[in-house]
């Protein structure tokens, strides 16, 4: 026998179609997490889009999917599984609505980077390479020195676990913070793991004994702008490099593009044929886009007339579109 399940005044059968089961299937998201729910009357409500809020019930919604088809929405599924009333292995989190609205614009986000000094900068760099192309979401850093990252609204910090904690540490400072706080019994000839086991399992708070560090992670509200926040940073940090005929290194910056040639050709009144070539390739440009029109507003586009490559210049100091105010400060 089928199992059919089914609430309010819905036939069992209207669920199973492909249509309904996506809805099923996001309505059971994190991203369609409701604002409220009332169990006793079965009503619900949940962010819109713009400003407004779906008002739920199990037979009816003020969105436009049910407005339009009749048939239940997301949020009428949402409903159901909240009350119990239908199958759903439910995710509670931050609704997609809410949060596209408190996402930080690609200006924002640079105002933010820009506030942060140039080591700062460098390390948000690397950390958004990691998170984007390695997996590795979260950074380790020590109390000290992330002061200003914990004002930075790109960024969330949380107490480290013991053990991410502790692979910050290598054996010479775990020894010597071992030492200092005159904790017994350690294993000092162990290897470094091993040692880190030891504290791990030994060492009941170990933020008293090794020195405070934060974990860092992106927020959310930076997901929308975060790879363009990259592009950024590599267009004003990073160098590329190619290789004349002699093997002379030449660098460019990140993200660059030689200019194109562009052969024009024309008849004179005299009848020949005369030829202009426009372009020079060793000349770079960043695309013409929103990051750059930002590095151009921070003073940091490394392009801005042209970015000429010059065979044995380290490219660090020529090229470099910084203004050089010569002395005077
Ligand atoms: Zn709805």
């Amino acid at each position: 026998m089928e199992y059919n399940p089914t609430f309010g005044s819905w036939t069992s059968q209207i669920h199973s179609s492909p249509e309904q089961q996506k809805r099923i299937q996001t309505a059971q998201s994190a991203k369609t997490t409701p604002t409220s729910v009332n169990k006793e009357t079965q009503t619900g409500c949940f962010p819109g889009s713009g400003l407004e809020v779906y008002q739920t019930t199990l037979d009816s919604c003020t969105c436009a999917d049910f407005e339009y088809r009749g048939l239940p929405c997301k949020h009428i599924y949402r409903l159901a599984m909240e009350c119990e009333l239908f199958p759903g292995n439910i995710e509670q989190g931050i609704n997609k609505n809410v949060l596209d609205q408190s996402q930080l614009t690609l200006e924002e986000a640079v105002e933010a980077i820009e506030n942060l000094s140039e080591d700062d900068q460098r390390l948000i760099m690397g950390m958004l390479g990691d998170a984007l192309y390695r997996n590795k979401t979260e950074r380790i850093i020590p109390a000290e020195k992330a002061q200003s990252l914990l004002c930075c609204p790109l960024l969330e910090a949380q107490e480290p676990t013991a053990s991410s904690l502790l692979r910050r540490y290598r054996k010479k400072e775990l020894l010597q913070c071992l030492e200092a706080k005159k904790i017994a019994g350690y294993p000092k000839s162990a290897t470094a793991d091993v040692l880190r086991l030891w504290c791990e399992e030994n060492i009941e708070n170990p933020g008293d004994v090794f020195p405070k560090a934060y974990a860092f992670h992106f927020a959310d509200v930076v997901q929308k702008v975060i790879r363009k926040v990259y592009t950024y940073l590599n267009r004003k940090f990073r160098w590329e490099s190619i290789y004349t005929s002699s093997m002379e290194e030449i660098r460019y910056p990140h993200g660059a593009q030689p200019e194109e040639i562009v052969v024009i050709v024309t008849r004179g009144e005299d009848g020949k044929i005369k030829m202009v070539q426009n372009g020079d390739p060793s000349v770079y440009h960043f695309p013409e886009d929103k990051v750059t029109e930002l590095l151009t507003l921070y003073g940091h586009n490394r392009c801005l007339h042209g970015y000429r490559l010059s065979p044995g210049e380290s490219g660090e100091e020529k090229g470099d579109c910084y203004e050089s105010t010569s002395g005077s400060g």
